[in-house]
């Protein structure tokens, strides 16, 4: 067992780890079958234009409402999902659901063209050779038109990417669907992959814009990475804004798209039919135009 921990480690036997290891187990095997129980949520969080405050889209984002623990988060999930292969059933009933959802939305409001849901899309789905069959039978079942989808892919699955991946890829971008790298910034990828790979938008992790109003040089080192974006011809999309003074520097920077606590934290599906149904204009947003 001390192995698996790594080298350097020093293995202990205290009765929180045990139980935490237990548990992780445990969750593995509850879930394969949370998907067939129902138990699976999905929040919806608005990308904003940073110039109008209008909702361009929402970004899809799974919970777990798991009968003993309560509500349990992605970040503690989706990696074990993705070690027992679950992520292939989860990542299909996400991504059916939030198009049955899309659909639901245009009966009760406004119909918007522009309008688009983002679902996140795990490596192990992109090595999956029915991806794209299955984006297409989703697609056309619930009548979405493709260019309503986006896809994220984080930027790590692209770490040693092959030609499942490119052709998956290649293959979405076919049927019209957009494609977003993820995270970008945190992975160890090199970037000339920016010009290679048939994608639409990147959207730049949090991380990277954390401190842009405390520190010049970050501030410059984020506006160095969003010409790298546009000049490998796509949009970039910024997440984690959490203030006001960080939307307005992204702003002044010439950055278009955006979304964070600032803005709005991800909402249920009834709050999202509300604004499409009000103008899409966030709370906030006079404010940030002011
Ligand atoms: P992500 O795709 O990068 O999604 C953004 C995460 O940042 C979300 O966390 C969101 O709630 C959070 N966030 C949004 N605005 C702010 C902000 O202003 N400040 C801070 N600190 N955080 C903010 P969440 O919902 O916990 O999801 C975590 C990750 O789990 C996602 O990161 C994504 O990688 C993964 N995930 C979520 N849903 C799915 C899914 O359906 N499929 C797959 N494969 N992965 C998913
Ligand atoms: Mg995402
Ligand atoms: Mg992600
Ligand atoms: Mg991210």
């Amino acid at each position: 067992v001390a192995k698996e921990e790594g080298p350097g480690l020093v293995r202990s036997f205290e009765p929180v780890m045990l139980y935490a290891r237990q548990l992780r187990r445990e969750m593995a095997s509850e879930l394969r079958s949370a998907v067939e129980r129902d138990e699976l949520r999905l929040v919806y969080q608005p990308v904003v234009d940073l110039v109008t405050g209008h909702m361009q889209g929402v970004e899809v984002l799974v919970r777990w409402q798991h009968p003993a623990q309560g509500l349990v988060m992605p970040d503690m999930f989706i990696p074990l999902a993705e070690e027992s292969g679950a992520i292939l059933q989860i990542g299909r009933w996400v991504l059916r659901k939030a198009l049955e959802q899309l659909a639901e939305w245009r009966r009760h409001a406004e119909h918007r063209e522009d309008f688009h849901v983002r679902v996140n899309v795990s490596a192990a789905e992109l090595q999956a050779m029915d991806l794209v069959d299955y984006v297409r039978s989703v697609l056309r079942d619930t009548g979405a038109s493709p260019q309503e989808l986006v896809l994220e892919i984080t930027e790590s699955a692209f770490v040693g990417s092959g030609d499942v991946e490119t052709y998956s890829m290649r293959s979405l971008k076919a049927l019209g669907v957009r494609l977003e790298i993820d995270d970008f910034g945190t992975g160890y990828s090199s970037i000339s992959y920016l010009r290679r790979l048939p994608v639409h938008t990147v959207k730049v992790d949090r991380t990277l814009i954390a401190d842009i109003c405390g520190d010049e040089g970050q501030l410059k080192f984020v506006d160095a990475v969003h010409q790298l974006i546009r000049a490998a011809g796509m949009e970039a999309v910024f997440e984690g804004i959490e203030t006001q003074q960080q939307a307005g520097k992204l702003r002044e920077m010439g950055c278009c798209s955006g979304q964070g606590y600032y803005f709005s934290r991800p909402i249920n599906e009834k709050q999202v039919g509300t604004l499409l149904a009000s103008g899409s204009r966030l709370p906030l947003a006079t404010e940030l135009v002011a």
